[in-house]
Parts: structure tokens; sequence; C-alpha cells
């Protein structure tokens, strides 16, 4: 077998959630992540017939049953993952029953699974019936994005339009728009089912006053919507508190032409 440090996934899982610490997204243990593979992608690296340990569900996901997945580990560091990924991140899969998952490899030390865990699968399973492509999900504690739900009302089509106008070429990279939920305690399953429920229609679901999930078909993906929604954010917040205010903007009618011309169709509903 080869060896799994080297397995372009693993590298990737490190190189993300480094990137994601030095922008300020995941201070402390805040943000994680978790990334469907294939199996032809895991094979080379793990005997699939070694269970570590399995790990109860307490919401069954029959709909994942048989998937692979390399998760971030609850209580982990995004800063120090590269140090200890053995420890920090683990390859699970699902049982066939969809009530527990095998752990196959990392997760060392008796570490558990990200405590997001049932906003991430189910997340999954709502991100694949729109796209069967989709193989990430992302959580992260964005800096601008969170003061934002401070001060800006938390209608979706308002939320939404404030961020498509701060920079030109949002409305392209989220037509679609993003998803807010309202406050709720995170690491349970009834905010996992709320933001699967968002993630119907939406790619970027924001948790107010603490962070954002992102889907995506790759880590790169998922990361670039939330770092272009961070970027919006903080333009906002610069524009917002700055003395003199806003002066000129992007108009209605400009969103339409830019819609036009780079061939995505946002919901009437934004057009006000
Ligand atoms: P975990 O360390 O359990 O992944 O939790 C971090 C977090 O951001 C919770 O919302
Ligand atoms: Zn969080």
């Amino acid at each position: 077998k080869q060896a799994i440090l080297d397995a372009p996934f693993v590298r990737e899982m490190i190189q993300n959630t480094y990137d994601m610490w030095r922008l300020g997204w995941d201070e402390l243990n805040g943000g994680n992540i978790s990334y469907l593979l294939n199996e032809e992608e895991v094979t080379p690296y793990l005997n699939k017939d070694q269970v570590i340990r399995t790990i109860q569900l307490d919401y069954p996901v029959t709909e994942l049953a048989g998937k692979y997945f390399i998760v971030t580990g609850s209580g982990k560091y995004f800063r120090f993952i590269k140090d200890d990924p053995e420890e920090s991140l683990g390859i699970l899969r699902i049982s066939s029953d969809g009530k527990v998952v095998e752990l196959l490899w990392g997760l060392e030390g008796n570490s558990q699974p990200t405590s997001e865990l049932p906003s991430h699968f189910m997340s999954h399973i709502s991100r694949l019936k729109q796209n069967p492509d989709h193989r990430v999900i992302m959580h992260t504690h964005t800096t601008n994005l969170i003061a934002m739900t401070f001060t800006h009302e938390l209608d979706e089509v308002n939320f939404t339009r404030t961020l498509w106008k701060m920079c030109t070429e949002c409305l392209v990279v989220f037509p679609e728009g993003v998803g807010i939920l309202p406050w709720m305690v995170p690491g349970t399953d009834i905010i996992g089912e709320e933001t699967a429920k968002k993630m119907k229609e939406f790619r970027l679901v924001i948790w107010p006053h603490h962070g954002i999930f992102g889907a995506g078909k790759s880590l790169a993906e998922a990361f670039g919507l939330i770092e272009t929604v961070e970027k919006a954010a903080q333009i906002y917040m610069l524009v917002s508190s700055h003395q003199g205010g806003i002066k000129q903007d992007i108009k209605d009618e400009q969103l339409r032409d830019l819609a036009k011309r780079f061939a995505v169709t946002p919901p009437e509903k934004y057009f006000l």
C-alpha cells in the first residue's frame, strides 16, 4: 500500500485547513470539513476490510451507505493539522445500514469526528440530489461575514442583493444567492436538518453570529465560494463603517446585464 500521508486528498485537506487558519477564519478549533472520496481513490492507500473502530450516529444516513469521507476531527486546531494529520483527520465509511461510521484511518488517540457531522452528512445528502458531482462540505468562521450578521438584516433576498452589489462578480459566482438560518445551537441534529433544507436551494448557508457552510464539487470550489462571500462581506463592513457612507453602487439593471453576459439565471425574487 502507498503512504496515506502522500494521498492527494490528505495533502489537500492539510493545505486547505492551513489556508483557512491563515485567513483568520478558524481560530482555535473553529471550522470543519468533510470530503466525499471515491472508493478507487482510497484503495491504493487503505485496507478497506480493516475497521479500526465504529462510531454510532444518532441520526441514520442510509442515503450515504457505503460512502467514504475524509473529515476533520472534533476539537482539532486547523493551525496544527499539518503537524498531526493522523490525529486531526479521519477516513470514514458509512455502514450499509447508515447507522454507524467505520473508521479506516486517522483520528488517533480516540479522537472523534467533527461535532458538526450531522450538518455535514445531511448537507451532503441534499447537495448530491442537486448535483451528482458534489463532494465537499466546508464550515468556517469567516470574520467579516459574522460581523455583517450583526449589522445587516437577516433576510435572504436583501442579504444576497447586498453581497452581489459589493463585488461585480459575486452574482456570477453564487447566482442562487445565500441561505440564512436563524441563530441556533451548533453541533445538533436539528441545525443539521435545517442546514440541509437550505442546501437544496443554496451552496452557501449562513449561521448568524457563527459562520458559514459551503458546498462544492471540490475543496477549491467550496473554499472559493466562501472566500468570495467573505470578500463581499469585508467590503460591506468597510463601506458601511466609512464616514461618508455609500455614494454610488451597482444598480439592479446592471445585475441583470451581468447575469445575461455570464449566462447565469438568478431567481427573479432577487430583482426588486
Ligand atoms: P469541531 O471542532 O467539533 O469541528 O467544532 C468546531 C466548530 O466550528 C463547531 O461549529
Ligand atoms: Zn463553527
